[in-house]
């Protein structure tokens, strides 16, 4: 069979920014070896969700076909299967951010801990919280962490608020629920809100979780240390996008009659690939840019022949755009084409096989958030024709119009 490459850049697309001659970074960035894949290739410049700035979860799914406002049931869930915590319907899984807060306000919404840092934390939450509900707290990467709600008194339900101050929870009919970045205008910090009656027990359980959990943290040797060395302290837990059951989406493998892996080393993307029965490459995020990417080159070139389809989600250039690293994000996008897209001009047949580049959303590196915009889209194969250039602009002049949201995308390539 042929094969398929699907390449998710997280947050690529961007606005033209002044400092780089009004370019784009994906426009500025010089791509020498995907000159090999414009040579036969579509273009398209989907929307994602209409006039929503969506947030990974949400620009994955659509990228890959299952449209999050018919079955996204929240992130965690996601979050929490891809840190292997095992999550099951009637159980309630949870993102958690470790933060800082001060008189009751937002201080730092992420402080950023090392790995043994976040461990000795979540450790010490694990042995001496008591709580009326059986849980598992894992540890995530940087300021991240996956909490599960095992078994209660009472049924778990997500329709509760996030405290993380910035993130509004929304629901779409009895099941779909999403949340969106809304900037943070208050500071003051607020409780889990139940927003309906069954989600009183939950929100309570919740509130308690975070009260007794933030007073844990401050007996920690971490946070000790760090503040006898005048560094950031975490001291608060900010809970996200609570998920109670199984999205149940179609198996991708199924649906589209092909066999295929999962490349990245984030857990939200891991659980996404997961529910869709893709087989997941076991890997971690490496700090190291290039390193990072040497190694999901080469992970590439191994899976290729086992699999028909392979999806490779690359983090970067959405945490440089948070950090208003424009230079950053357009210097990995370069490292992107010199490393990733040279090694598939090697392992893949350009007159059988297809390569997808795309990002699950655009994200702002001058205002460093996502955007609603549509997203840029290359899909090379032998049918199309040659395209001048890679960009946001070129995909809006010459995207083909058949391919209106993200979620037509997958259809239209696996159709070729
Ligand atoms: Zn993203």
């Amino acid at each position: 069979m042929n094969k398929t490459v699907f390449i998710i850049v997280d947050g690529m697309a961007d606005l033209p920014i002044k400092r780089l001659g009004n370019k784009t970074p994906l426009d500025y960035a010089i791509k020498n070896n995907l000159y090999n894949f414009l040579k036969y290739s579509e273009l398209a410049y989907p929307n994602v969700l209409g006039k929503l700035a969506p947030q990974s979860d949400a620009g994955v799914m659509a990228n890959l076909s299952y449209d999050p406002l018919v079955y996204s049931t929240g992130r965690g869930w996601f979050e929490c299967l891809g840190l292997g915590l095992a999550p099951k319907s009637g159980e309630l899984s949870v993102r958690v951010n470790f933060g800082s807060v001060s008189k009751g306000k937002l201080k730092d919404i992420r402080v950023y801990l090392s790995q043994d840092e976040i461990e000795d934390i979540i450790n010490e939450i694990n042995n001496n919280i008591h709580l009326s509900v059986s849980f598992d707290l894992k540890a995530g990467v940087g300021y991240r962490a996956g909490l599960v709600l095992r078994s209660g008194k009472m049924p778990f339900s997500h329709f509760v608020s996030n405290n993380e101050p910035g993130y509004t929870a929304r629901f779409f009919g009895s099941k779909v629920k999403l949340s969106f970045a809304s900037g943070i205008k208050d500071f003051r910090i607020k409780k889990i809100k139940p927003m309906k009656n069954e989600a009183r027990y939950t929100a309570e359980v919740l509130n308690e979780f975070v009260y007794k959990a933030s007073e844990i943290i401050k007996k920690s040797k971490t946070y000790k240390t760090r503040l006898k060395k005048g560094m950031p302290v975490p001291n608060y837990l900010f809970l996200r996008d609570s998920s109670d059951h199984d999205p149940e989406l179609e198996n991708i493998n199924k649906k589209y009659n092909r066999k295929w892996a999962a490349i990245t080393g984030m857990p939200l993307e891991k659980g996404i690939a997961e529910s869709l029965g893709m087989s997941v490459i076991k890997m971690e995020e490496l700090p190291n840019v290039e390193e990072d990417l040497r190694k999901k080159a080469d992970q590439v070139g191994k899976v290729l022949s086992k699999f028909d389809a392979v999806y490779l989600h690359i983090k970067q250039p959405d945490s440089f755009s948070h950090l208003g690293k424009f230079i950053d994000k357009y210097a990995a996008i370069e490292k992107i084409d010199r490393i990733i897209i040279s090694k598939l001009y090697k392992e893949l047949d350009s007159k059988n096989d297809t390569l997808v580049l795309t990002c699950d959303h655009a994200t702002s590196s001058e205002f460093k958030r996502h955007l609603n915009s549509n997203i840029p889209v290359l899909i090379s194969n032998r049918k199309f024709d040659y395209h001048h250039n890679f960009s946001e602009f070129a995909c809006s002049k010459e995207g083909n119009k058949k391919i209106k949201k993200a979620i037509d995308i997958m259809p239209f390539v696996m159709n070729l």
